[in-house]
C-alpha cells in the first residue's frame, strides 16, 4: 500500500499509545497505576451538563456558523476581558474543536511550506508534528543549561529569514514552570519588532499555584488585537477540566480569523453546538469549578513533590501550575524510553519519556489522578529503581519482590 510521505513521518501519539497499553495490561487485571494522563477526574460543572442538555433535548442540532456560536463568542469575549483585560470582538475569535484544532488552523494559515516555527523545549509533544503536517520546519531550541526556561539570546540565534512564528506555553506541559515575566515581555518585544507571530497557547493559564499567575502576553503590547502579533489559544479542557467536549478557541487578528475560519469550513464545517452549549454553560456559570479544581490539583503536586523529594537521585524542577512535572531521572537511566518501559513492565506505572518532549533523561509524571496514585505510583518507581527502598512490595494483594538491584 503506498501511503503519503509526510503522513507515514508523523509520529503516532505517545501519550494515547500509553493510554492503551495501560488499557490493555489492565483488561488483563493488571493493577496499572497511570501517571501519563493529561486530565483530571472531576466531573463536569452542572451548568455545563444543564446547558448542553437542554440544547440536545430541543432536538434542534444542526449546522452552526463555522467560528462558532454567537452566545459562545460573547462568553469568550467576557473572558478574554476578565482574564486578560482586553477588549476584542467576535471578528476576532474563532471556536473550534479543542486547542488542538484551534493551533492547527492557526498553523495552517501561517506558514507557507518551509516556513519556520520556534518551538521551546521541553515542548508539547503535538507542537513539532503539526508544523510538519502543515509543510513547516519546526525548530527546536532548548535551553543550553539544560533547565526549563527558555532564553531570548538562544531563541535570536534560532531565528532565521523564514520564521513564522513562535510557540509560548506557560504554565508549561511538561515542566510545569511558568516562563517569567521578563521573559514575556521581551519575546512579545523581539516578536512584534520582527514581525513574527508569537502563539501563546494559554490552555493551562488558570491552572496555577502558590498564589502565582502566568504573565499574560497581551500585558506586554501596546497594539490592539488588529495590529498585535500575539495570539492566543484556549480552551475548557483543563479550565474546566471538560477534555472529552472538544471546545478550544483562538483570539486573533480579524483577517487571521477570516482564514482560519475558511480552513476549518472546509474541514470540519462547525464545531458541534451541543458541545459549544456546554462550553457556554460553563463559561457563563459559577466559576467555583476553576478554583475547586485548582485547589485538588495544588494539593495533588505538593503530595508528588513530598514523594519526589525522599528520592535520591532524582532532581524535580517545581512545578508552578498544570498537572505535570518532569523529574530528572539521569542518575538512574539516561534513556527515558528504555526507563520508562522498564517501570511499566516491572513496577506497573505507566510514565511518559521525557524523549518525547524534547528532554532526554526526564520523565513526565503527571498529578492529575488521585493522591492515591501519586503516593502508591511513585513508592512503585523507588521500589523499582533506588537499592535503599524495600526489596519488596505489595501491590493490590500481590507480592512482588525486586530481583535486578
Ligand atoms: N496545548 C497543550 C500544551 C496541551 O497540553 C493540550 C492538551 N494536552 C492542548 C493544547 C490541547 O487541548 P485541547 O483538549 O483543548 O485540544
Amino acid at each position: 500500500m503506498s501511503l503519503s510521505r509526510l503522513a507515514q513521518a508523523i509520529a503516532e501519539s505517545p501519550t494515547l499509545k500509553l493510554n492503551e497499553e495501560a488499557q490493555i495490561l489492565r483488561e488483563k487485571g493488571e493493577a496499572v497505576i497511570h501517571l501519563g494522563i493529561g486530565e483530571p477526574k472531576n466531573k463536569a460543572p452542572i451548568s455545563a451538563i444543564l446547558s448542553s442538555a437542554a440544547k440536545l433535548n430541543t432536538g434542534d442540532v444542526k449546522y452552526v456558523p463555522t467560528d462558532g456560536l454567537p452566545s459562545l463568542k460573547k462568553a469568550i469575549i467576557r473572558y478574554t476581558e476578565e482574564n486578560y483585560d482586553r477588549v476584542v470582538g467576535p471578528e476576532n475569535v474563532i471556536v473550534s474543536a479543542g486547542a488542538k484544532q484551534a493551533l492547527y488552523n492557526l498553523l495552517f494559515a501561517l506558514l507557507n511550506p518551509q516556513d519556520e516555527v520556534i518551538v521551546l523545549a521541553p515542548y508539547w509533544v503535538s507542537y513539532p508534528e503539526m508544523i510538519k503536517m502543515v509543510y513547516g520546519v519546526p525548530v527546536i531550541v532548548t535551553p543550553e543549561d539544560g533547565g526549563f526556561y527558555p532564553r531570548l539570546a538562544d531563541i535570536e540565534k534560532a531565528v532565521s529569514s523564514y520564521t513564522r512564528a513562535i510557540i509560548v506555553n506557560s504554565p508549561n506541559n511538561p515542566s510545569g514552570v511558568i516562563f517569567p515575566a521578563k521573559f514575556i515581555a521581551e519575546i512579545v518585544a523581539f516578536c512584534e519588532k520582527k514581525n513574527i507571530y508569537l502563539i501563546m497557547d494559554d490552555i493551562y493559564h488558570r491552572l496555577v499555584f502558590d498564589g502565582k499567575t502566568a504573565p499574560p502576553a497581551y500585558q506586554f503590547t501596546h497594539q490592539d488585537v488588529e495590529s498585535t502579533r500575539v495570539v492566543v489559544i484556549n480552551g475548557i479542557s483543563k479550565l474546566y477540566g471538560m477534555t472529552g467536549f472538544r471546545i478550544g478557541w483562538a483570539v486573533a487578528s480579524r483577517r487571521l480569523v477570516e482564514v482560519m475560519t475558511n480552513v476549518q469550513a472546509q474541514t470540519t464545517s462547525c464545531t458541534s453546538p451541543i458541545l459549544q452549549a456546554a462550553a457556554e454553560g460553563a463559561l457563563n456559570g459559577l466559576q467555583s469549578a476553576i478554583e475547586s479544581l485548582r485547589l485538588s490539583i495544588e494539593n495533588n503536586r505538593n503530595v508528588m513533590l513530598r514523594e519526589l523529594r525522599s528520592f535520591a537521585g532524582v532532581r524535580t524542577t517545581p512545578p508552578d501550575g498544570t498537572f505535570y512535572c518532569l523529574p530528572d531521572f539521569r542518575a538512574y537511566n539516561p534513556n527515558s524510553v528504555e526507563l520508562s518501559s522498564f517501570l511499566l513492565k516491572k513496577a506497573l506505572v505507566v510514565t511518559v519519556p521525557g524523549r518525547e518532549f524534547g528532554m532526554e533523561g526526564h520523565l513526565r509524571l503527571s498529578y492529575a489522578g488521585s493522591v492515591k496514585d501519586v503516593t502508591e505510583g511513585v513508592a512503585r518507581i523507588k521500589w523499582a529503581l533506588d537499592p535503599n527502598s524495600p526489596n519488596e512490595i505489595y501491590v493490590g494483594d500481590r507480592k512482588l519482590v525486586r530481583d535486578w538491584l
